[in-house]
């Protein structure tokens, strides 16, 4: 998700009393009981199969928390790399990277369009496939990495190439408040937090926890929900009749639909769960570029072929 505007840090921080919290491993290389499951007990460290065997846990419940990435993050506190100080010892050993620390947490950059394209790469990989591999020298190491990730940006520090921009899911841009009473009730609640933070806490809990149990329940039937082939053909002309050729734009457009449904306790997509996802979805995934590009391919296929059957006729059959 790519953010635009002010305030941005403090929308997404926000978030973190809205998420349900996570079963994390207790072990080092992140072994989970789901791993037995597929790969038998082979699949987890020696220590993680003692303690299977003996029917002790290998996880436990944790808060999920947001992970941010500096600025000035350099790809081996990314990805992870050798423990300098177990190299020091001579013993090679990796040290995870904030990707794994991330895992089942939401990742936050802020100003993501400041960060080397390196780095946006390796994020934006071990994004899309929920795990990552680092290998230095003789050892390696697969970690799971599956985040949430928000990135947010002021556009005018630049933008993000649109490569990297079409990798990114859905788009919010953030503006102030234009209503005076919006903004005089922000206004309220910050100086009733200063002066009492505890109480609008309390105040708040009961609709903070609703929130969060409705985020819960909305995961839990998320796989239960079904896109059916008129709404989704629907999508899809809209989509052409815009011009967009990037797949991603219908990929993230029914999943983030699927996950509204969801959120309304609903199994099906509809019509107007589409309607209201697509311009998160789709703004910013229009390129001029790619129109122009095909457009450009299009006529010169049409001259290679003309030449080629001018210069080598088909014969005769
Ligand atoms: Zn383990």
């Amino acid at each position: 998700m790519a953010l635009a505007g002010q305030e941005k840090t403090t929308a997404v921080r926000s978030l973190i009393n809205l998420l349900p919290d996570i079963e994390r491993s207790t072990c080092f290389y992140g072994c989970l009981p789901e791993d037995v499951e597929v790969g038998g007990i082979d699949a987890i460290c020696p220590d993680c199969a003692k303690k299977y065997a003996e029917g002790q846990p290998l996880t436990k419940t944790e808060k999920a928390r947001i992970v941010e990435l500096p600025l000035n993050a350099r790809l081996e506190d990314v990805v992870g790399g050798l423990d300098d100080r177990a190299v020091a010892h001579e013993r090679y050993r990796l040290k995870r990277g904030i990707l794994s620390l991330a895992d089942q947490n939401i990742l936050y950059i802020d100003e993501v369009n400041l960060l080397t394209d390196e780095i946006v790469d390796a994020i934006l990989d071990a994004a899309a496939q929920g795990t990552y591999t680092i290998r230095r020298g003789q050892i390696s190491a697969t970690y799971k990495a599956n985040f949430t990730l928000i990135g947010s940006m002021n556009p005018e520090e630049g933008n993000l190439r649109p490569q990297i921009l079409d990798r990114f899911g859905l788009r919010v841009v953030v503006r102030g408040l234009t209503s005076t009473q919006e903004r005089l009730d922000a206004y309220r609640r910050v100086a009733a937090y200063r002066s009492s933070p505890r109480r609008v806490v309390a105040q708040f809990y009961q609709e903070t926890e609703q929130a969060r149990a409705e985020l819960q329940e909305a995961r839990n039937l998320l796989s239960k929900v079904i896109l059916p082939d008129r709404v989704a053909q629907l999508g899809i002309q809209m989509i052409r009749e815009l011009q967009i050729d990037s797949l991603r734009a219908e990929i993230t457009m029914f999943e983030a639909a699927r996950a509204y449904a969801a959120a309304d306790s609903r199994v099906e997509v509809t019509q107007e769960d589409i309607r209201i996802v697509a311009p998160m979805a789709l703004r910013l995934r229009r390129s001029s570029f790619m129109t122009k590009y095909f457009a450009e391919r299009a006529q010169e296929e049409e001259e290679l072929l003309a030449t080629i059957n001018r210069m080598l006729p088909q014969s005769p059959t």
